[in-house]
């Protein structure tokens, strides 16, 4: 069966919430498996994220908040914790995160993901079903992608369920991943994150910080349209339609959409591959 699953940004204004609500009422037609909410590295939306966690949850939907280990305590990340299971959460995307440059550590007493994931596992045991990131294309600090595909399968080892990849637009990049960890001992789903595309500035300035590499064939495409944002999202959605039918054709166990908190690209796509 191939899994859906939805990711939405905290919003800041209460007119935005009421659109984001709107949103997920279309996905949700789709009968995705989560909607999945990020959370600011540090905390800086800790609030936030709760409440878009709580509005979604409260539709009997289930929702998946991120949260991320760098720049908080063990007894913040407890807290927090606490609060999503009695609000009946029972999954997490547990992230590393990324502190806004020249933050330094923040305090953070837990480093890397696999130390999130394994304190979760110490403190709640199997109540959450942990999400971890992937990364296909490398993560743009890892010293080397050897180095990377060993720290993923250690977060892995540490009690990880699913696994969610960076977006990318290269279906080898991700069936070569998947291979070498399989091939590593890892026998969990890892779920592409598909990227729908609908901004060229917005996707090049986004894809040079995650480190997501836009081929030059759909970049120099993006690039003539200039303002034309129709032939964008046209030609946008035929390449993220192709990508996604292959990855499903090679034995992809589902999708991840990045929505932006939009509805319309995510499920074009979708409307095309059912
Ligand atoms: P890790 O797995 O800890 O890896 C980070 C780096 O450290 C990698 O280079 C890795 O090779 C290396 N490494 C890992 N473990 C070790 C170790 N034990 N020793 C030495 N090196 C190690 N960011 C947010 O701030 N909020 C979000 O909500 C959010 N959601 C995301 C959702 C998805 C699906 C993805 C793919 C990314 C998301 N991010 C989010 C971005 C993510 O936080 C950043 O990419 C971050 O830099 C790495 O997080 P991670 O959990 O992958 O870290």
């Amino acid at each position: 069966m191939t899994t859906l699953s939805f990711e939405f940004f905290p919003t800041k204004t209460e007119e935005g919430t009421e659109k984001l609500l709107t949103v997920r009422d279309e996905l949700a037609a789709f009968n995705p498996e989560f909607f999945s909410v990020t959370y600011g590295a540090g905390g800086s939306t800790r609030d936030r994220t709760y409440a878009i966690v709580k509005a979604i949850q409260e539709r009997g939907i289930a929702a998946a908040p991120h949260l991320a280990c760098i720049g908080g305590s063990k007894a913040e990340i407890r807290g927090i914790l606490d609060q999503y299971k009695e609000l009946g959460i029972d999954r997490i995307v547990a992230l590393r995160g990324d502190l806004p440059s020249g933050s330094g550590l923040g305090g953070s007493e837990l480093r890397y993901a696999n130390d999130l994931v394994e304190f979760i596992r110490e403190e709640t045991g199997d109540h959450f079903t942990l999400e971890v990131a992937a990364y296909p294309e490398m993560h743009p600090q890892a010293t080397s992608f050897e180095k990377d595909l060993e720290n993923f399968v250690r977060k892995v080892k540490a009690g990880a369920d699913s696994a969610i990849t960076q977006y990318f637009f290269n279906a080898d990049s991700y069936f070569y991943f998947v291979e070498r960890v399989q091939a590593m001992g890892v026998d969990i789903p890892i779920i592409p994150g598909i990227m729908p595309i609908t901004n060229y500035s917005k996707l090049a300035r986004f894809s040079d910080g995650c480190g997501a590499e836009i081929p030059r064939w759909i970049r120099k495409q993006l690039e003539a349209y200039g303002d034309d944002s129709d032939s964008i999202v046209k030609f946008g959605e035929e390449v993220v339609t192709d990508i996604c039918r292959r990855l499903l054709d090679g034995g992809a166990p589902g999708l991840h959409f990045y929505t932006m908190n939009q509805s319309e690209a995510s499920l074009a796509v979708w409307k095309n591959l059912v």
